[in-house]
């Protein structure tokens, strides 16, 4: 049979590359777990992508209500869940104050990290319960929140700290909009969310690879300058940045390209490796990278899986 494939935020850039690129190859069904119907729906068309390869489910990441509900709508399609690739992401560079989700947590970790967090764990018993081969739950990471990198020292740096403005909710009542209980900043809120999305992955690892034999994985695609998730940067980042990741830092990769090489995490036979970081080099082949010391920090993964089950009611 096909397999088949959740993707969460596959209404533009890396998610609806991936979906396509998939959809592609015959072998996959595609779920879209998209907040906008229409925009899916009209993003699938104008790639070209056949009618009966994908079926597009309504996710807002924002809510959880909404992950609950779209979670119950999956289990009564009856389709197995063989992989699910947390792609959705939010990004606000130039807020000056925090947004925040139905919840109250801040919009950026509250979407990218929490909403992604209680998908995972409600779908975990529905993909160990899929007969298929090779199963992995993906969740995309970033180099961003990678302070061994050069692109990770661009201030302001990721940085949890001791989880205090987690601790306590995420929100300005009770103490911080940001992870580490500081002043809020959308770009740093940003970075904070992917070091979770990455902690997040080898916890994962650590507690059901053995048992379920699901690979968890996270991946770098490169810098994919053209996507929507730079809508929120000024006219003149917009307009810059992609000549400068394709002649300065040589970083650039198109939407086509990035999206191939998350459909190799997907599929790709060679690529079933659990724990892993995948990252690209210039001739476009994957290797497992490393992560920075915070991002791989296996004391602060346990703590953020702890504090993530309480504020999405799962403890
Ligand atoms: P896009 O902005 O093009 O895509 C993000 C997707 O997330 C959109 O489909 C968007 O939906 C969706 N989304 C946002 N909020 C929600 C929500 N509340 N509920 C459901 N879906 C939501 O950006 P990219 O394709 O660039 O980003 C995809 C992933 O790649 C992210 O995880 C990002 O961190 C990562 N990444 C991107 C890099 C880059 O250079 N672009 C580099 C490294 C990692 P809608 O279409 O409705 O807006």
């Amino acid at each position: 049979r096909k397999g088949n494939v959740v993707i969460t935020g596959a209404s533009s850039g890396l998610g609806l590359a991936t979906a396509k690129a998939l959809a592609e190859t015959g072998k996959w069904h595609v779920i879209m777990a998209c907040r906008d119907f229409l925009k899916a729906e009209k993003a699938a068309k104008s790639a070209g992508m056949a009618k009966e390869s994908y079926t597009i489910m309504h996710l807002d990441l924002a809510s959880l209500d909404s992950v609950r509900q779209f979670v119950d709508n999956f289990k009564r399609s009856g389709r197995p869940l063989d992989v699910l690739v947390c792609n959705a992401a939010v990004y606000q560079p130039t807020a000056k104050q925090p947004s925040f989700t139905a919840d109250g947590f801040e919009l950026s970790v509250g979407t990218n990290h929490l909403g992604h967090f209680l998908l995972s764990r409600l779908l975990l018993d529905d993909m160990k319960q899929s007969d298929y081969p090779s199963k992995r739950l993906i969740i995309v990471g970033s180099i961003t929140g990678n302070t061994n990198t050069l692109a990770g020292n661009v201030p302001p740096k990721a940085n949890l700290g001791d989880l205090r403005g987690l601790a306590g909710g995420l929100n300005e009542l009770n103490s911080s909009a940001m992870i580490d209980g500081g002043d809020f900043d959308g770009a740093k809120a940003y970075k904070d969310s992917k070091v979770c999305n990455m902690l997040t992955m080898q916890e994962f690892h650590r507690l059901y690879h053995e048992d379920t034999g699901i690979t968890f994985a996270s991946l770098y695609p490169g810098c994919i300058a053209t996507t929507g998730l730079f809508r929120e940067h000024i006219p003149l980042f917009r307009l810059l940045f992609p000549p400068f990741q394709k002649f300065i830092t040589k970083g650039f990769v198109s939407e086509e390209e990035a999206g191939k090489r998350l459909a190799q995490v997907v599929s790709d036979p060679s690529l079933t490796k659990s724990g892993v970081y995948w990252s690209w080099n210039q001739a476009s082949a994957s290797f497992e990278n490393q992560l920075s010391p915070e991002a791989s920090d296996a004391a602060k993964a346990r703590k953020i899986w702890k504090l993530s089950d309480k504020l999405v009611g799962l403890a």
